[in-house]
């Protein structure tokens, strides 16, 4: 027996079935969600229908993700793998076709990070010597921006679809799922009316944050993203970080957004060398305190705030 099949299944968690799928669960499909947004959906879809899990651990950063043993486990035992090709390189390797639905497939996504020069997006230019000296194969390898689930709508399209999968691999509850998948896309409907309307009127539509995970929201909402790196782990070059400050003095942009599970070292030193302030902005790719759409309407009324956006 080959290592690589007797990973698959190894139930090193205990779940007490090696069956793929149904000897646990109690018969339910296991759901395996990549990440916080994709269990919060799958959740949301899945209802009392499924059992779902999530593969990474609320405060880790999903982006570099490793999978160990049990992980595999889970992967090779799954009914649906729910993920974003693109977000964990683990995840996208680990993953086989037929069992996974990649929420990017479902959506129009947006080209992957700014045009401006000086930016050393891993392994891509000039300075990817450098980049790839470092050993770093890091995230962003697709040829558009992964963080769709910043943006309400394009989530709601996506529960849509979430909700046909399970639907076709749970026939039996088909009826559930979709009316769930209905609900859920409805919820998220909601929430994108109240972002539209919360920005409709801001003094500055410039949104200067540390990790540039915020595309879509500024594209929904017609605002401008000006990030400083793509890879939340890497330090930006100093003509990046020049680059920055300059359209920020220029937009007189009073906050930089940084993130609770980035170091905010980076958007401090540009916050104060442009007279601005830091704000938390929570790109969601962890758990948040409480679910997608209550840390949603929390950036909403930060946004609203650092970009002065009135009644
Ligand atoms: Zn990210």
């Amino acid at each position: 027996m080959l290592a690589g099949a007797a990973l698959l299944t190894t139930t090193a968690c205990g779940a007490g079935s090696a069956e793929s799928g149904t000897g646990a669960n109690g018969g339910k499909p296991a759901v395996v969600a990549a990440f916080y947004p994709l269990q919060w959906l799958s959740q949301q879809v899945g209802g009392p229908d499924a059992a779902v899990s999530v593969l990474t651990a609320p405060g880790v950063e999903p982006h570099d993700l490793e999978l160990g043993a049990h992980q595999m486990a889970e992967l090779g035992d799954a009914t649906l793998i729910v993920y974003i090709k693109g977000v964990q390189p683990a995840v996208d390797d680990a993953v086989d076709g037929g069992r996974a639905f990649d929420a990017a497939t479902a959506v129009k996504t947006l080209p992957a990070g700014h045009d401006e020069a000086g930016h050393d997006e891993a392994g891509h230019d000039e300075a990817g010597h450098e980049s790839e000296a470092a050993g770093e194969e890091h995230d962003h390898e697709v040829s558009y921006d992964p963080h769709l689930w910043l943006d309400p709508s394009r989530l709601a399209t996506v529960a849509t679809k979430l909700g046909e999968r399970l639907a076709a691999a749970d026939p039996a509850h088909a009826q559930g799922y979709k009316d769930r998948a209905a609900a859920t896309a409805a919820s998220l409907g909601t929430l994108d009316k109240e972002f539209a309307q919360g920005l409709s009127t801001c003094r500055s539509r410039t949104l200067v944050t540390a990790h540039e995970a915020f595309g879509y929201l500024a594209d929904r909402y017609r605002l401008k993203q000006v990030g400083i790196t793509l890879d939340p782990d890497s330090e930006p070059s100093p003509a990046r970080l020049a680059e920055v400050a300059g359209l920020a003095r220029t937009e007189k942009v009073t906050t930089v957004f940084t993130e609770s599970l980035v170091n905010p070292k980076v958007a401090q030193v540009l916050a104060s060398e442009v007279g601005a302030k830091t704000a938390v902005l929570d790109p969601l790719e962890s758990k948040p305190s409480g679910d997608y759409l209550s840390a949603m309407r929390a950036n909403l009324t930060t946004l609203r705030t650092a970009l002065g956006c009135g009644a």
